[in-house]
């Protein structure tokens, strides 16, 4: 599989504002932000989708939940949607898994 976009950021080869970093996590501000708050958290190991996962990724993948809960107290949000897409059907478009995080305005269910 070709270097994602998300690969390219993690290398500073491609520019991206960075909330946050880490050894094992960039997170980053989403070019195309669905609401005030949309921040993007990478693991920096490449794992295309969800499907891609092995149970040795457990502690990683949950990290990355923390990651965002570190970043929405931080910015004052405590409530906030986070969502995983998984495959072309489900609006995946960067095969380097990802957690969106948003906040800022209401959210609704289900989300279409
Ligand atoms: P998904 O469609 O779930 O794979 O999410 C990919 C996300 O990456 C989308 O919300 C895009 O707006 C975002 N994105 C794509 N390219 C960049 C970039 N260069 N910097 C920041 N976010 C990006």
């Amino acid at each position: 599989m070709p270097d994602s976009i998300f690969t390219k950021i993690i290398a500073r080869q491609i520019p991206a504002k960075v909330a946050y970093e880490d050894d094992d996590y960039i997170a980053i501000n989403d070019i195309n932000p669905q609401a005030p708050v949309h921040v993007l958290v990478i693991p920096k190991k490449v794992i295309p989708t969800l499907n891609d996962l092995t149970d040795a990724d457990r502690e990683l993948v949950g990290g990355m939940f923390t990651v965002a809960r570190n970043l929405m107290k931080q910015l004052g949000h405590r409530d906030y949607r986070t969502v995983f897409n998984c495959g072309e059907q489900a609006g995946q478009s960067v095969f380097h898994i990802h957690l969106h995080v948003l906040a800022g305005r209401a959210f609704d269910w289900p989300p279409g």
